[in-house]
């Protein structure tokens, strides 16, 4: 089986996490989610989830040189040594210029193109499993049962704080000021992908496997 060393980019919202899980399963590597991690240490209450708390619950970019320790431990792991797909960093050129340092070299940029107002639809009905974190929407994705999870049976499914119209605002900013430029940078590299994330969940996994298997 080909393996990559992939990277999902794309506003907050785009379903960077919904494709990430999917080609994670089909291609057999790590879904390395630097969201997931954090909300997972904020979660616990560890020094580093304290910390990250507060940019978090904000819809601020956590600090350059926390999430880069996370994902530089994260790809030092054995199951990552084959590949694996980023999901939620780079955020940021420094971030990015980190990542070569670690001496990654990625397969593919997968750039999630969705307009800022289906963004805000999509984050607007957001509802994530506390148990799994497995992700649904109220109106385009609903679980089969009324809030329960499909994935894992855990009744109570929840709104990520983040996903509160104050902190939505707060986060499409800071994709267009920070992490938008990145585009451009990963072009010059030749490494990008731009896909339609307007589509279904399945056409646009399907976009992205076409782009993939077409190099
Ligand atoms: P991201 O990881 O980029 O922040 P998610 O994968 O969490 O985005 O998706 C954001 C929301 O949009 C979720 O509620 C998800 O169920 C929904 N969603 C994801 N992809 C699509 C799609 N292609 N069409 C409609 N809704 C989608
Ligand atoms: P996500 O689940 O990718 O939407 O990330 C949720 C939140 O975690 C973001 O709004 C940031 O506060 C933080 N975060 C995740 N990844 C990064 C990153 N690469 N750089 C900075 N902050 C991040």
């Amino acid at each position: 089986m080909t393996t990559y060393r992939l990277m999902m980019l794309g506003p907050p919202g785009a379903g960077k996490g919904t494709q990430a899980k999917r080609l994670a399963e089909r291609f057999e590597i790590p879904h390395v989610s630097t969201g997931d991690m954090l909300r997972q240490a904020r979660r616990k209450g560890t020094e580093l989830g304290k910390k990250a708390a507060e940019y978090m619950n904000a819809g601020k970019l956590v600090p350059d040189e926390v999430v880069i320790g996370i994902v530089r431990d994260r790809l030092s792991e054995d199951d990552a040594e084959g590949g694996f797909i980023l999901d939620g960093f780079p955020r940021t050129r420094p971030q990015a210029e980190a990542l070569t340092e670690m001496g990654i070299e990625l397969d593919a940029v997968v750039n999630v193109v969705v307009s800022d107002d289906e963004v805000v639809k999509r984050l607007g009905g957001r509802i994530s499993c506390p148990n799994c974190g497995a992700v649904y929407h109220k109106e385009y994705n609903p679980p089969a049962e009324d809030d329960k999870c499909d994935a894992c049976g855990q009744e109570g499914l929840i709104t990520r704080d983040d996903d509160k119209p104050e902190a939505i605002r707060s986060r499409l900013s800071g994709y267009h000021e920070k992490t938008a430029p990145l585009i451009e940078y990963y072009e010059a590299q030749g490494a990008l992908k731009n896909i339609d994330g307007e589509s279904a969940p399945d056409e646009v996994t399907e976009a992205i496997v076409e782009e993939l298997e077409a190099n």
